[in-house]
């Protein structure tokens, strides 16, 4: 009897040690910056090819605008900034939104500005989904967004 109390025990541990892993994104918004609030459309994407091809279809080609990649088509899920994609990945437009910009989307999370996209241009932010059909439950969504710009160097 003991035993399975025990057993039990380690069990809800381990879930509850999985779930919290998973959720976990360590993302915090910077302290000290007064963040801004602004109406963005989102768009669900994930790392798999499909989206991709929707992301081709709609937006036109995925190519890298600018740095030593530059015109090379994107590798499928790898960020513009060079990090892989994960939950809390944000492509936006960098000119507006640069790398490391922090945002709160309401529904997602926080997520970091990491990656971009030829067609990601002024209001319209992606997020990254660890997959396919979350991407696409996502879908496009017209949220307020809380956003902490990087300090200026
Ligand atoms: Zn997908």
């Amino acid at each position: 009897m003991m035993r399975n109390v025990a057993t039990v025990g380690v069990v809800c541990f381990l879930v509850a040690a999985i779930v919290l892993a998973a959720g976990c994104t360590h993302i915090r918004p910077p302290a000290g910056v007064t963040p801004v609030e602004r109406l963005l459309i989102t768009t669900g994407y994930c790392k798999c090819g499909e989206c991709c091809e929707w992301r081709r279809n709609w937006y036109g080609r995925a190519v890298y605008a600018s740095g030593p990649l530059k015109g090379k088509p994107k590798q499928v899920g790898v960020t513009a900034s060079g990090t892989k994609g994960k939950k809390g990945t944000i492509a936006a437009d960098t000119s507006r939104y640069p790398f490391g910009t922090v945002m709160y989307v309401p529904g997602y999370g926080y997520g970091v500005v990491e990656d971009r996209g030829g067609a990601i241009k002024g209001d319209h932010i992606d997020l990254y989904h660890q997959s396919h059909w979350q991407a696409l439950k996502w879908g496009c969504r017209r949220v307020q967004v809380k956003i902490w710009l990087p300090r200026k160097k």
